[in-house]
């Protein structure tokens, strides 16, 4: 079996401190991974108005949003100004790279894309993933070959313009199997590869589960049979931060288990000879998580 471990980075915060301390457990394993950035302005506080929809007060009451963000975060875009997040950690961004790790795009501005692109047209889609693309572009000085939405947050214009942009591969989604997203009149041939296992944050809190023992559940979920391999999304403000601890143990039971670490370009590439299907995207709540996700609808 294999896992792919794909770190979402969302705030300027995390960029800063979570990554280079995930770097530092990963080169103690000596694992790659895959790093998906937040390139454009912090406006974390924005997403405070989430608190006004169903569902938000459990997630926020189970996983304490200003324990893992932190006040200041979660006053950028509001009460601050949001830091631009790539112009202020080129270094921490480049660093990621120089020690052999995949990069990719996580999204520009994060509150805008995970609250909006639902119901955003192909204009307004096409502007956000362009900004996300020249900040990667001026300052990591390549462009990305992978993405996956903030949020898993998307909508029909998405895969095509990510196939158009010159993406190969995604990870916008959720589900077990890897697929050819099928929208519009068109099927895209930028391959989506879900996020197979629960995220720390929709686990804790819930039947019991701590930061101590989280790391077994989650172990036990890695157990289930998937052909393909699993994808495990971690977040630099969390995993990054207070569940580093977490983090490690659940890396050890792992590397005892035998799991391979796969990066998710090398994910694609071992999946390229394989028979891909085609299918729709779907939309689903997920436990632990409010409002809906996108699915691969196998
Ligand atoms: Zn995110």
């Amino acid at each position: 079996m294999s896992i792919v471990l794909k770190v979402d980075v969302d705030t300027y915060r995390g960029t800063r401190e979570g990554v280079p301390r995930l770097l530092a457990l990963f080169a103690k394993y000596d694992i790659k991974a895959t790093f998906l950035f937040s390139l454009g302005p912090d406006n974390t506080g924005r997403a405070l108005k989430r608190i006004f929809r169903p569902g938000f007060f459990s997630k926020v009451a189970r996983t304490s949003v200003l324990e893992h963000y932190g006040l200041k975060t979660l006053l950028y875009g509001v009460l601050l100004p949001g830091p631009h997040i790539a112009k202020n950690t080129e270094q921490i961004m480049r660093s990621v790279v120089d020690a052999g790790h995949e990069v990719g795009v996580h999204c520009y501005d994060h509150v805008r894309w995970q609250d909006n692109v639902r119901n955003q047209g192909e204009d307004w889609t096409r502007n956000q993933l362009n900004l996300a693309m020249q900040a990667f572009d001026q300052y990591l000085g390549c462009k990305p070959t992978t993405i996956g939405a903030a949020g898993w947050q998307l909508n029909d214009f998405v895969p095509h313009l990510e196939a158009e942009l010159g993406f190969t591969y995604a990870s916008d989604t959720r589900g077990d199997t890897p697929f050819f997203p099928q929208t519009l009149a068109a099927t895209s041939s930028c391959m989506q590869i879900p996020t197979t296992l629960p995220t720390m944050d929709e686990l804790l809190g819930a039947n019991g589960i701590s930061g101590t023992n989280i790391a077994e559940c989650l172990f036990q979920h890695s157990l289930k049979a998937n052909e393909y391999g699993h994808v495990y999304t971690l977040h630099a403000e969390m995993e990054g931060m207070k569940l580093l601890p977490a983090m490690d143990q659940l890396i050890q039971y792992l590397i005892a288990g035998e799991q391979q670490f796969q990066t998710l370009a090398e994910r694609h590439a071992y999946l390229s000879d394989r028979e891909i299907p085609m299918l729709p995207i779907t939309w689903a709540e997920i436990e632990g998580r409010s409002g809906e996700l996108a699915m691969s609808s196998f």
